[in-house]
């Protein structure tokens, strides 16, 4: 899951992180009147999505008075993003961040990752912070620092103090640095993050070493370790995969017209391939579960029909612990109470196959069976077509 920048500092802010005073987070529709802004000002007003490179964008401005403030978060809200790291896609601003503006002397650039060959995690740093990483990365590649992280003992002391001498972080701020840098080791570890990142880190002029942004993305599976986290909402989901997650089904959007309902993870993850590979394109990946009941197989047709690219369905499933006939009655059953108004192509394969076939065969519904993966998803992409 990924967090938004507010979020993460929340989580930074446990971990006893130094951050900007907060003056607010106001959401769309809020009235910017709600703002309360303290101190003297100035502030920074923060489009709040999940895409870094907000600055360049016109996400990150700053505000001498409250009324300025008011006024640019209110042009923020519901603005259209696109950075660098959006893919292409316009992200709507949907809540806005207002922290007190620092005065910033540096930038430094750090965050830890997942080491997937070293099996750690590991910090990665560089002197130059800011906004553009990923370009001092291609052009100055020595100038990014790593290090590998015990994922037991944390970040230890002489690493901490070796990536400040590396950073050269002033005298002044050097035991804020290290505690710094292994807080944000424990914040890794311990929140179960697949990326936590600060871009920049900031020496402001008065001497404060301060976390000005926030990058956190955590592991989903590791989510039942984290009730507070797991009840937040997921704002990378669709308004559909958010549905089918409240009612327990693995449903995740793609950009095709086929809609696949499949048992198993990983025979939903060939039937796309295969689609693909007869030519077509999946609308989603579904998967039903392993006990596929009427219940679920109503729920997931549902599902698969509230998007409206879809133009055709692919069902295929593998009757082993759940028997094909029983599969078939479901799924004739769903249809009777879903108005499935695209052409539906099944696919049954394990036990008790000839009957769940022949119960499809005679219930009248315009359904095209399949009897191999390969003729189900050829038959979809005509169908689709
Ligand atoms: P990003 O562009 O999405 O990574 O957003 P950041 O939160 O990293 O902000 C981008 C840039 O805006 C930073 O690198 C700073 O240069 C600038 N910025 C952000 N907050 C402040 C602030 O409080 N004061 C000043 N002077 N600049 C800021
Ligand atoms: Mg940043």
């Amino acid at each position: 899951m990924k967090l938004l920048e507010y979020e993460g500092k929340d989580i930074f802010a446990r971990y006893g992180i130094p951050l900007q005073k907060r003056s607010g987070i106001i959401r769309i529709g809020d009235s910017t009147d709600k703002l309360v802004l303290d101190g003297a000002g100035p502030w920074v007003v923060k489009a709040q999505v999940l895409a870094g490179g907000r600055g360049k964008a016109g996400g990150v401005k700053l505000g001498k008075t409250p009324s300025e403030v008011r006024e640019l978060a209110g042009k923020m809200l519901g603005m259209k993003m696109v950075t660098h790291q959006t893919g292409g896609k316009a992200l709507t601003v949907e809540e806005v961040l207002v922290d007190e503006a620092c005065d910033i002397a540096r930038e430094i650039y750090i965050s830890v990752v997942l080491d997937r060959k070293g099996c750690c995690p590991a910090i990665i740093a560089s002197a130059e912070g800011g906004m553009s990483i990923e370009e001092l990365a291609r052009s100055n590649p020595e100038k990014i620092i790593r290090l590998p992280v015990d994922v037991e003992a944390g970040l230890l002391d002489f690493q901490a103090r070796q990536l400040a001498f590396d950073l050269a972080i002033p005298q002044k701020n050097f035991r804020e640095f290290t505690a710094f840098a292994r807080q944000l080791a424990q914040v890794f570890i311990k929140e179960d993050a697949s990326l936590v990142e600060v871009n920049p880190l900031v020496l402001t002029g008065d001497g404060r070493l301060i976390a000005l942004d926030s990058k956190i993305v955590t592991d989903d599976n590791a989510l039942f370790r984290h009730k507070e986290q797991a009840a937040k909402p997921d704002h990378e989901a669709s308004e559909i995969e958010r549905e089918a997650k409240e009612i327990g089904i693995n449903y995740i959007g793609l950009d095709g017209d086929i809609g696949c309902m499949v048992n198993g993870a990983g025979l939903a993850m060939a039937t796309l391939d295969t689609v693909k590979m007869a030519g077509g394109d999946a609308a989603n990946f579904l998967d039903v579960g392993g006990g596929a009941n009427v219940e679920q197989i109503t729920k997931a047709f549902q599902i698969i029909l509230k998007d409206p690219k879809v133009k055709a369905i692919l069902v295929n499933i593998f009757g082993g612990i759940m028997k094909c006939d029983n599969i078939a009655r479901g799924v004739v059953e769903a249809s009777g109470k879903v108005k499935i108004n695209v052409p539906l192509v099944v696919r049954l394969e394990g036990t008790n196959v000839k009957e769940g076939r022949a119960i499809l065969a005679k219930s009248g519904i315009k359904i095209e069976q399949a009897g191999s993966l390969w003729e189900a998803a050829q038959k979809a992409v005509k169908a689709a077509r």
